[in-house]
């Protein structure tokens, strides 16, 4: 496997239920298994964990429903633009 990128994400998640909203970090790897599939592997506070984004992994703390929403764009790193950005000078 190899390791893409490390980058830390910020998710903000509301709940359906109780309209309670939270943030977690996660610390996000971006791996490829060397036969062009790429997979997250996310950790929070070192341990390993599900995708939070995943249907049902993530429990509301204030009613204990799972069905709640993810949203990682809003507070996404800027990691994976640098990259890109990178990418670009060099075959410029
Ligand atoms: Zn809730």
């Amino acid at each position: 496997m190899i390791l893409r990128e490390i980058s830390f994400e910020r998710f903000v998640f509301t709940c359906a239920g109780c309209d309670h909203a939270w943030v977690a970090d996660y610390d996000v790897q971006h791996v490829e298994d060397g036969h062009g599939h790429a997979r997250d592997y996310f950790y929070r506070g070192g341990l390993h964990c599900s995708d939070p984004t995943g249907l049902g992994e993530t429990t509301c703390p204030h009613c204990g429903r799972t069905s709640v929403i993810a949203d990682h764009s809003a507070g996404q790193t800027s990691t994976a633009a640098r990259a890109t950005a990178s990418q670009l000078s060099d075959t410029m």
